[in-house]
Parts: C-alpha cells; sequence; structure tokens
C-alpha cells in the first residue's frame, strides 16, 4: 500500500512539472532564465497547493518553498534532480503548505527550517483536522532554526532572496522575493488573492500587504503562488480585480 501511494505520488509530481513548463510557455517567463537558476514547481496533495524548489544550477543549492503534502515523494524528486536542499521555507501555518514539512526536514537534516514565528504554533494546533481536510494524518515539523522577519535575506548558493512579511491570509505570512520572482504564498494568485475569511485573517491587512510589499516590485517579476498558474506583478497590478477596486470586489478600500 505504501509503495502504490508514494508510486502514485511520484506519478503526480512528474506531472506537476511537465504542467508548470507549459505554463511557463504559455505565458510567464521569468527574468531571470540566463542566471542559471533552478526553478521547479511541484503540485501536491488534495488541494493542489504548488510546492517550488528555487536556487543554484551550478551548486545544486537550493531551497524549497513550502513542502505541502507527499514529503517522502518531494524528497524522491529532490534526489532523482541532484537538488543540495539547503533550507525549507514555509510561507503559512496552513497544512497544504506545511503537512509535508516534517517529512522533509526528517530526510533532509542539513537543511534549515524556515518560517514566522506568529504562524509555526498554528500548524501543531490544526493538525488533528489534517484527516478530514488533507485526507491523511499531519506530523508538525520541529521548531523552525530561524524565525522570519521582514527584510531577512535568504541564500541559496549565488541568489538571494528577501523575506517579505505579509500579513492577512494569516498573522505569520511571508512570501520571498528576489532575482526577478516572488514566492506569493496564498497572498496573491493569478487574477485573485487569498481567503481573509478564516480565524485570524484580516482583509484591509491582506490588501495593505499586498499594495506595500508586492506591487511595488517590478512590473515584469514574476509571480508564483501557493495554488494556480503563474504571473507577473504588472498583470495583477492592472487586471486583478480585488486590486483595481477592492471596494467594488471586497466591499473595503484601505487608506
Ligand atoms: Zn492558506
Ligand atoms: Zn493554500
Amino acid at each position: 500500500m505504501l509503495v502504490y501511494i508514494v508510486g502514485r505520488a511520484v506519478l503526480n509530481l512528474e506531472s506537476a512539472v511537465m504542467s508548470h513548463l507549459r505554463r511557463r510557455v504559455a505565458g510567464v517567463t521569468p527574468p531571470n532564465e540566463n542566471r542559471h537558476m533552478i526553478l521547479d514547481a511541484f503540485v501536491v496533495g488534495r488541494l493542489q497547493a504548488n510546492c517550488y524548489a528555487v536556487g543554484d544550477e551550478e551548486s545544486r543549492e537550493v531551497l524549497i518553498v513550502d513542502p505541502g503534502d507527499q514529503g517522502e515523494a518531494l524528497v524522491e524528486a529532490f534526489r532523482t534532480r541532484d537538488y543540495r536542499v539547503t533550507g525549507v521555507v514555509v510561507t503559512h501555518h496552513h497544512l497544504d503548505h506545511s503537512g509535508g514539512a516534517h517529512e522533509v526536514l526528517q530526510a533532509l537534516p542539513d537543511a534549515r527550517f524556515y518560517m514566522h514565528a506568529a504562524d509555526y504554533p498554528q500548524i501543531a494546533a490544526s493538525a488533528p483536522s489534517g484527516p478530514a481536510w488533507y485526507g491523511r494524518e499531519v506530523a508538525p515539523p520541529r521548531a523552525p532554526d530561524q524565525l522570519l522577519e521582514h527584510g531577512d535575506v535568504l541564500r541559496a548558493g549565488r541568489h538571494e532572496f528577501q523575506v517579505l512579511h505579509c500579513p492577512g491570509h494569516t498573522p505569520g505570512h511571508v512570501c520571498m522575493e528576489g532575482e526577478g520572482v516572488v514566492f506569493t504564498g496564498d497572498v496573491l494568485f493569478q487574477g485573485s488573492i487569498g481567503r481573509h475569511d478564516f480565524p485570524g485573517s484580516d482583509g484591509p491587512a491582506l490588501i495593505r500587504s499586498i499594495r506595500d510589499h508586492l506591487l511595488t516590485l517590478p512590473d515584469e517579476t514574476a509571480v508564483y503562488s501557493g495554488h494556480g498558474p503563474a504571473t507577473t506583478i504588472g498583470e495583477e497590478r492592472r487586471h486583478n480585480p480585488f486590486l483595481v477596486n477592492p471596494r467594488m470586489t471586497l466591499g473595503f478600500d484601505v487608506d
């Protein structure tokens, strides 16, 4: 049974990489194409969350963003690709983004674990809902090696990424920006924004986070979200209905 599950997961991961590559061909070419950067996406779990690997093509050092599910299959995929995982970043506590972190960190003990202090304890708090929501038991990951704060810099070989604290979807949600790309978790999606009706969510704070920390990035910045296809900052600035007219779409605006 275990073999079957793992086998199926690996197949899912392979097709996820293919569909991600098709999406890139279809529209978004990150401006880092010539920077010898690894950029992989894996769609994992029942809620189809995007897990990303980003790093240095030469040294093979990568950071993993949001290993939400299928932890063992992800580790296998990293091994196949010869990645040296130096860090695991969890953007926020929701189990579709954090649910595979325990397995990945256990299999890769040299990888540092990064997360914001406001969200980390919530993984253990919501883990009992794993079977109902995600169809499996979720083991919370060990304590982070570094509690992320706004402005922190994370490195993968020659590449540097800056941590952006973007509360609103959850209090401790972080995005990660650098090398012409931004990983936005459940803050910003193609044509949409994160839900803000959960306990601990804050709609006006979410809009403020997006305006202050994401829409301030260059238009050509490639946006890699926690779910769904890639987009760009310019595309969302111009066409995302929740950002163009929050009063009409959300019923509130922010100063
Ligand atoms: Zn979420
Ligand atoms: Zn999510």
